[in-house]
């Protein structure tokens, strides 16, 4: 499913008034069509602002929420970026338009293998596929600027917190699963962590070791 100019349009009318407003993150946001990105029987939602059932039992988010935490991410063009909880690879996507590079890891290995196939086929070259639990973040490629975490854990990851650069900027929801979860945005001082508050979210929980599929 590819969309059309009107689709595109209602898509970021609905992406504005939910919120997200930052250029940058609006024109990333612009070139990636999330129709690529979900397949079979809820293709034609593709459009809609839902999360949506992909492989593996795993969801793509809600649009307005990547929305916000791609704004709230406030990538700059030199930023090596980690992205934890690759599903359909749709973060990671808009992530290369903003980033120099992203690392995405994911723990099954069906929708990492989907999506090197895709970035391929799309030309995102700047994006690489690791299968592995990322909660001990990615130590041969730290520290990053910027840390975005796609799945719930009740408190941030202390790996994470440590890969993460001074000045950098972590993104991720935290909660219990089955509970509403709040999305932070964590920034590195030379004074220690910042931690600010950014909205109610609900997202699959973060869970340890790598899947057997
Ligand atoms: N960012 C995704 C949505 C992610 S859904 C998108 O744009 O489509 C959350 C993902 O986190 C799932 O694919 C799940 O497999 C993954 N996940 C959960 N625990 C993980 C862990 N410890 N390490 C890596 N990935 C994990």
């Amino acid at each position: 499913m590819t969309w059309d100019a009107e689709q595109k349009m209602q898509f970021l009318f609905a992406l504005r008034s939910k919120g997200v407003t930052d250029a940058r993150a609006l024109g990333a946001m612009e070139k990636v069509d999330r129709g690529m990105f979900v397949k079979g029987h809820f293709e034609a939602r593709a459009y809609e602002d839902m999360p949506l059932p992909i492989a593996s039992g795993q969801t793509i988010s809600q649009p307005s929420v990547v929305g916000l935490m791609t704004q709230a991410l406030n990538v700059q063009p030199r930023d090596k970026v980690l992205e934890v909880g690759t599903g359909s690879g749709y973060q990671a996507a808009i992530l290369s338009h903003l980033a120099r590079r992203v690392y995405t890891v994911d723990r099954h290995r069906r929708l990492t293998r989907e999506c090197e196939k895709l970035f391929e086929s799309l030309d995102l070259h700047n994006v690489t596929v690791i299968t592995g639990d990322g909660s001990f973040g990615l130590a041969e490629q730290a520290p990053f600027d910027r840390i975005i975490v796609t799945a719930a854990a009740e408190d941030p990851p202390g790996p994470l917190l440590s890969q993460l650069k001074e000045g950098g900027i972590m993104v991720l929801p935290v909660g219990q699963s089955d509970a509403v979860q709040s999305l932070i945005k964590v920034t590195k001082t030379p004074d220690g962590l910042d931690y600010h508050e950014l909205c109610p979210v609900r997202f699959v929980p973060l869970i340890e070791g790598v899947a057997q599929e």
